[in-house]
């Protein structure tokens, strides 16, 4: 039995404006809930348009110097960061856990992801080189060189507290930016720990500012003149409003939005490794992943044996607190998302789906935390509301296929294309559904195939909006602006 973090007395969040913790002039809040326990945390201010003016003032300073302080010097606090999160991994994953539910496993996996985007950003030396020609005609050279854009925001969703804010901001930072972000609201404790690390690894102030909040602040930095670029994870409705309103304020934007991942398995599947995969994918994180299994394909006679291993896994799945041992199964975020789960359930019945594993008769789910157990629907048809919408929780369903081909075409008809899966050995299978699938990332017997930080993270479809994706040297692209010098040297 691990030690759960307990509040005595659910404290109130604050900025982190100029490297001061401020409080927020707002007299709004909402509660922050552990989701294992349904007991208040903390309370996070609904900051207002005043806190972010007074976060985009600050980090417009920080920019002055920021941006001219040498590459390597930038790089060498990045490399501090990364230390520092070393060693407070396992307290980075407790906070996760404890903020969002997951399991301290998925937790402790999601710290080393959001190492691995510091590690990559203290690259930037080698990834801020430009690029010149010197010989474009005689006595003639062009050279491109890369600068920072100045001030941008990130606002992230609940699922990855640590993951998604560092996907924006080491990377933002180290190429020479100041940053305000917005964490979720529902998950914003992590933000605030990983600010204090980054600014005790020597980050001079301003140049990383937390602003807690909802959609006031979404707002004020989509309005802001002084905000170059917006990065944004979560939802697809929202993804697309700050997509369009933040272009429509003249600011470059990237939006990385829901997903509806189908998995396909066929006939030839090593099939006791394709269930393990995807009972972790469909309902690790409690489904609360961009990258989850929503729903399984599969091809032809495997389909029967494929559901009943399915089910018999995930009757063996530890439901409770996530920091408790063997724990694999936390809860989802908040009693309403529980609530709006339950009713998927209900109406994948009333639409005609099989229900062959009902989450709703798990012990945990009586409470008191927000518990949905692993829950698994056959003969689901595409057009179901069960198969068009993000559920984003442990509800798995499963669409059977003739064949390949067909398999390939009910993926397709998703409006989503975040990622897509296949188990098989079959290489023609492979490289067909390489080449056929819509889907932005993709996994050949890999259940959840996100990218590292070195490679972009992208999604098709409504599963993104913009050009340059978060990550890799899309994210280096996104987060720098380019110079380009054509000079002549007469009488050299
Ligand atoms: P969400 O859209 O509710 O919230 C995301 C952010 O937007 C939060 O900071 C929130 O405060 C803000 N926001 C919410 N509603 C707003 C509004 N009306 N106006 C302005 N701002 C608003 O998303 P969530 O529930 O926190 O996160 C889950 C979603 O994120 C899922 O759809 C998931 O697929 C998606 N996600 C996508 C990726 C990806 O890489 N594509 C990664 C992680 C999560």
């Amino acid at each position: 039995m691990t030690m759960h973090i307990q509040m005595k007395s659910a404290p109130i969040l604050k900025n982190f404006i100029g490297g001061k913790w401020v409080e927020s002039k707002s007299t709004v809040r909402e509660v922050v809930f552990n989701p294992a326990l349904g007991e208040p945390l903390a309370e996070v201010p609904l900051s207002t348009r005043e806190d972010v003016a007074a976060a985009v003032a600050a980090a417009k300073e920080a920019f002055r110097t920021w941006s001219r302080t040498p590459v390597p010097k930038r790089a060498r606090i990045l490399f501090r960061f990364q230390q520092l999160l070393v060693e407070h991994w396992d307290e980075l994953a407790r906070l996760i856990t404890t903020e969002n539910g997951k399991s301290y496993k998925d937790a402790y996996g999601e710290v080393q992801r959001g190492i691995e985007c510091v590690e990559f950003a203290a690259g930037v030396p080698t990834l801020m080189m430009g690029s010149q020609l010197p010989d474009i005609a005689t006595d003639m050279e062009s050279g491109m060189y890369r600068y920072p854009l100045g001030v941008v925001a990130g606002i992230t969703p609940f699922n990855f507290p640590m993951m998604v804010p560092a996907w924006m901001f080491p990377l933002a930072i180290a190429c020479g930016n100041t940053v305000v972000l917005k964490p979720s609201e529902r998950a914003p404790l992590s933000a605030n720990r990983l600010a204090e690390l980054f600014a005790e690894a020597g980050l001079p102030d301003g140049v990383l500012n937390v602003v807690h909040g909802a959609n006031d602040v979404v707002n004020a930095m989509l309005e802001h003149e002084d905000i170059r670029a917006i990065s944004f994870v979560g939802s697809q409705p929202v993804a697309e409003y700050v997509y369009r309103k933040a272009a429509a304020h003249g600011k470059r934007v990237q939006a990385l939005a829901g997903a509806k991942n189908h998995t396909i398995v066929m006939p030839d599947a090593d099939l006791d490794q394709a269930v393990k995969q995807i009972i972790t994918a469909a309902f690790g994180s409690a489904g609360e992943r961009c990258m989850a299994a929503s729903v399984v394909v599969p091809v032809g006679s495997i389909a029967d044996a494929l559901v009943e291993k399915l089910v018999r896994a995930a009757d063996e799945i530890k439901i409770g607190n996530g920091l408790d041992e063997d724990v694999f199964l936390g809860p989802v975020i908040r009693e309403a998302h529980k609530e709006r789960t339950l009713r998927y359930i209900e109406l994948g019945e009333q639409e005609g789906a099989l229900l062959v594993r009902d989450g709703r008769k798990d012990e945990a789910v009586r409470g008191p935390g927000y518990f949905v157990g692993p829950t698994i629907f056959d003969h689901v048809r595409p057009g179901m509301k069960l198969w068009t919408d993000e559920i984003f929780a442990p509800v798995l369903s499963i669409v059977r296929a003739k064949d390949l081909d067909e398999a390939i075409a009910i993926a397709n008809q998703s409006e989503f294309a975040n990622g897509a899966c296949i188990f098989t050995h079959d290489a023609r299978a492979i490289r067909k559904f390489r080449e056929e699938i819509d889907a932005g990332m993709l996994g050949v017997n890999v259940g959840v195939p996100a990218p590292m930080a070195f490679f972009p993270f992208s999604g098709w479809k409504k599963s993104f909006y913009g050009d340059l994706h978060a990550n890799g040297r899309d994210g280096v692209e996104f987060y720098t602006r380019k110079k380009m010098v054509t000079a002549r040297y007469d009488h050299l």
